[in-house]
């Protein structure tokens, strides 16, 4: 199977309207993707379920956080039951503007990623180092304290259904990109940490995301290298013209 995967993170961006007018054109454009690699968009949540009858076979619908538990008083929340029951088979966990803006840790993280493996979502861990770590050579440990504190607890079975993303925050809607060398050295590091918490095998099969102001012109290099294997790509999955010219890097 291909471990290949372009996913776009809308964030709290576009209006019902041109959300759907986006998903058009995507699903125009799907039929010449390269057919091994797995599209996945994340528009905002209020949008999710008319946008996942949309999309074509081509195209996968993501949230972009969800509650862990399943239901209950939790006022403006959505848990990964009701995501699954509208259609919903991926979710973005952990994304640093999460961690950064609304106070998630890698324990609430965790609790995610376990209830959307519970409901059979393919939860999209990110995980990634501030400028201020990486200056302080501690790149290294907070990737890996990241993910093994968001995969806490999980077999090998269930960490084979992840995603993981890495995110340099310094690089995040900044116009920074790391060097596709920098991406490499860090996604090789995640593989062996995860074939030490699972196996090689299993860690073998996990794709793992670069995301980090990756366009058309930077992506041909970044996804050549050979533990990328696709992006999570924020600002560029605005305009279907990017989006698709970042697919069809491939
Ligand atoms: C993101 O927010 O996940 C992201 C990678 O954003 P951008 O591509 O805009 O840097």
């Amino acid at each position: 199977m291909s471990r290949k995967i372009v996913a776009g993170n809308w964030k709290m961006n576009k209006s019902m309207t041109e959300a759907q007018a986006l998903v058009q054109e995507l699903n125009g454009m799907a039929g010449a993707w390269p057919s091994d690699v797995k599209v996945i968009i994340s528009p905002p949540m209020l949008y999710l379920t008319q946008i996942a009858v949309n999309t074509g076979d081509n195209l996968h619908v993501a949230a972009q956080n969800c509650h862990a538990e399943k239901s209950g008083a939790y006022t403006g929340e959505v848990s990964a039951v009701q995501l699954k029951s509208s259609g919903v088979n991926f979710c973005i966990l952990g994304h640093s503007e999460r961690r950064q803006y609304f106070g998630e840790t890698d324990e609430s993280v965790n609790a995610k990623v376990k209830s959307c493996l519970a409901e059979g979502i393919t939860p999209i861990v990110c995980i990634g180092e501030l400028l201020e770590e990486r200056e302080a050579g501690r790149e290294f440990s907070v990737v890996e304290t990241q993910l093994k504190g968001g995969l806490e607890g999980l077999s090998s079975e269930e960490i084979e259904k992840c995603i993981v993303a890495y995110e340099p925050v310094w690089a995040i809607g900044t116009g920074k990109t790391a060097s596709s060398d920098q991406a490499q050295e860090i996604h090789a590091f995640i593989r062996t940490k995860l074939s030490e918490i699972s196996s090689q095998e299993v860690a073998d099969t996990v794709s793992i995301l670069y995301g980090g102001s990756c366009k058309p012109a930077n992506a041909k290099e970044i996804f050549s290298k050979p533990d990328v294997d696709g992006g999570l790509i924020g600002g560029a999955s605005l305009n279907a013209s990017d989006f698709n010219a970042l697919i069809n890097s491939y």
